[in-house]
């Protein structure tokens, strides 16, 4: 039987500052939330080769007594918890009373401390955790840390150093990170003598982000909101700005930096069907709630933390940002190119132009639900071959549909002549109150007289619900100036003017997105319309027998789909928004997913089909667009807030004001 022993404190400390002390980076982290929990309002950091040989932090706070600074270098040594009671509620950086010890232990230490307002401070030098030499010196107020030949005993850790560079630059983001946790205080980071962080402490949280990621930053939105006695601050990208990866996003619970999945599951909520594929928002969030509602004692650097209610946390992070988003009047201003005839920069690239898709009439997605259902009804009494069938019911239209209806009947045809435009122009009376873009920061001039070639579009008839929503936002704010709907570019973007600001929309780009919206609002089944013959719809074998597995969910999504044997699936049913030929190409994405197992959560699974939907059925760029639909799409866009991108994360809307115009003609 081996003898059990108990280890010796040095032995201890070494494993223990395999926990705490990974590299130098999580020194620096560990000095800083000292100085911090000291009260320093001013801390210098400097490094030299990569913080291997040399590391100093100075602080300007509380300091120690002479006996404590020594006390200090124990283990479990700590002035922030007295009573286990205390590991509820602890307000401070530290309280495990390790870090200094477990520092110590693999290096040699420094330390030059006094007490703010003592005669003299204390000096101390520790060799491996072994204090060596105890002394009165003379020095500020505050303490200094000089930790030198790190890992010098315990080659074992040492072997796994990157080269000083590497890890010089993980102390500037560790450093950096504590800067973004700790606005108040003042940091600065000198490395090999060179300053590379400076931040005022002004406690200014958007101080310290510009500080860290520069001008980067000014295309963040601010995100200020309170749930449940929870408060959510800070920052985060807007949807097209998302990164290649989640390395830009900073979580801080009661200021101390954390990773967290349900954080990240929380904001990435927010973005949900406003994001491309494969990309990530940005953040730099400060989560604060009470101290008994998080866990911090569950890790020994204390980068993970446990919640008490992780709904209620989950909650305030989501519908903090979701604001925050909606809230930023967003569109993405027009670059232009400094030379003639230089190609402009892709921002705001345009879909391919179709020009030679083939016309459509999808009938269907004119009518409401019950118009489709008396029409469906009055086609299966007189049952006709299919392309007559379209035929006639585009013939039926201007019976069925109100004149609210115009903004879902795209009426199209690809290079053909453009439509003229509705002949009684009416001012748009309502629009006054009712259109909402960014307010411009200097009060509007008098609306311009319009060019006589420009006739105002007829606009639809409001809807009490769109009045109602255009006073209750009017007494919000001021009113707007007045949009006025100047023309279509490129047979892709229609060009609003509104006071001294210029909006290019990209129809397609901003009509999927309405659909869109109009799809998701309607929550419960996506109704569906019941094909005259069924459609067959080959599929590789293993998907067939996912599709028909997951009948029921398809159900509800507006799908019956029958066996047909042979991999091949018969649609009976498609839903309405959809037209045959897209839905036979919906099922195969629908199939290939659930193979792919991707689509388990069924509010994935509908938003993909609502994005295919709305992006089938809406107008199309190159194609000829009816003016009365642009004019609707257009209102839409200038009227409501929630409009920025398409449920690709694309843009739907840029701006191009008069100043910019006026600067390309050298007229300012
Ligand atoms: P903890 O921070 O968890 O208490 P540490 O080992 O980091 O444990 O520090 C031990 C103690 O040393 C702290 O509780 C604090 O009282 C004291 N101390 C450490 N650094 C400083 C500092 N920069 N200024 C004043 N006191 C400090
Ligand atoms: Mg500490």
């Amino acid at each position: 039987m081996p003898a059990i022993i108990q280890l010796p404190t040095h032995i201890a400390n070494l494993i223990a500052a395999g926990e705490v002390v990974e590299r130098p980076a999580s020194v620096v982290k560990e000095l800083l939330e000292n100085a911090v929990d000291a009260g320093a309002t001013k801390v210098t950091i400097e490094i030299r080769d990569g913080g291997m040989t040399f590391l100093r932090v100075t602080d300007n706070g509380c300091g120690m007594e002479p006996e404590d600074a020594k006390t200090a270098f124990l283990r479990h040594a700590t002035s922030k918890l007295r009573r286990a009671e205390d590991l509820g509620e602890i307000s401070t950086m530290g309280f495990r009373g390790e870090a200094l010890a477990a520092i110590a232990s693999v290096s040699r230490i420094d330390l030059m401390t006094k007490p703010t307002g003592a005669l003299f401070g204390t000096s101390l030098h520790l060799d491996g955790g072994v204090v060596t030499q105890q002394s009165e010196a003379g020095c500020p107020d505050g303490t200094t840390i000089i930790i030198r030949d790190l890992f010098f005993n315990t080659p074992a850790r040492m072997k796994f150093m990157k080269s000083d560079t590497v890890e010089g630059s993980r102390v500037t983001a560790a450093v950096q990170l504590q800067a973004l946790a700790h606005p108040q205080v003042a940091i600065q980071m000198v490395r090999d003598g060179k300053t590379v962080l400076t931040t005022p402490g002004d406690g200014s949280l958007q101080t310290a982000v510009y500080c860290v990621y520069g001008r980067d930053f000014a295309a963040m939105a601010p995100v200020q909101s309170k749930w449940d006695g929870y408060a959510l601050s800070g920052y985060v990208s807007k949807p097209t700005d998302a990164r290649p990866s989640r390395n830009f996003q900073t979580f801080f619970v009661n200021d101390r930096p954390v990773k967290s999945r349900l954080l990240i599951s929380a904001l990435e909520e927010a973005y949900r069907n406003q994001l491309m594929v494969g990309k990530f928002p940005a953040c730099v969030l400060h989560l604060t709630l009470p101290p008994h509602a998080v866990d911090v004692n569950v890790h020994p650097a204390k980068t993970e933390v446990k919640f008490l209610s992780e709904k209620a946390v989950f909650d305030c992070v989501h519908y903090g940002v979701l604001a925050a988003l909606n809230k930023t009047p967003d569109r993405p201003d027009v670059q232009f190119s400094k030379l003639h005839r230089e190609p402009a920069p892709e921002k705001a690239a345009p879909e391919k132009p179709a020009a030679q898709v083939a016309p459509k009439q999808n009938f269907f997605r004119t009518m409401t639900p019950e118009e489709f259902k008396s029409f469906s009804a009055a086609m299966q009494e007189a049952p006709q071959p299919k392309p007559q069938a379209a035929r006639a019911a585009a013939a039926m239209l201007p019976k069925h549909i109100p004149e609210t209806a115009v903004l879902h009947s795209p009426v199209m045809t690809p290079g053909g002549e453009i439509p003229l435009p509705p002949k009684k122009p009416v001012p748009p009376k309502e629009e006054k109150a009712a259109a909402l873009p960014p307010l411009p920061e200097t009060p509007v001039t008098a609306p311009q007289p319009e060019p006589p070639q420009a006739p105002r579009e007829v606009p639809p008839e409001q809807t009490p619900e769109t009045q109602q929503e255009g006073i209750q936002q009017a007494l919000d704010m001021p009113p707007a100036p007045e949009w006025r709907l100047v023309g279509e570019l490129y047979r892709t973007y229609i060009l609003v003017e509104q006071g001294e600001e210029a909006f290019l929309i990209d129809k397609h780009a901003a009509h999927e997105r309405i659909l869109f919206d109009k799809l998701k609002a309607n929550q419960e089944t996506i109704s569906g319309q019941t094909l005259l013959s069924p459609l067959a719809v080959r599929l590789p074998p293993t998907a067939a027998g996912e599709l028909l597995a997951n009948g029921a969910m398809l159900e509800e999504l507006g799908f019956q789909i029958e066996e047909f044997g042979d991999s091949t699936v018969l649609l009976r049913q498609i839903p309405m928004d959809l037209s045959p030929e897209d839905a036979a190409e919906a099922v195969e994405s629908l199939a290939a997913d659930l193979l792919n197992g991707r689509r388990e959560q069924k509010d994935t699974v509908r938003d993909e089909l609502l994005h295919t939907v709305a992006c089938k059925a809406a107008i199309k760029a190159g194609w000829v667009t009816d003016p009365q639909e642009l004019y609707a799409v257009a209102k839409a866009v200038m009227e409501r807030e929630d409009l920025k991108y398409c449920p690709h994360g694309r843009p739907i809307c840029v701006s191009l004001s008069k100043k910019q115009v006026e600067k390309q003609f050298k007229r300012t």
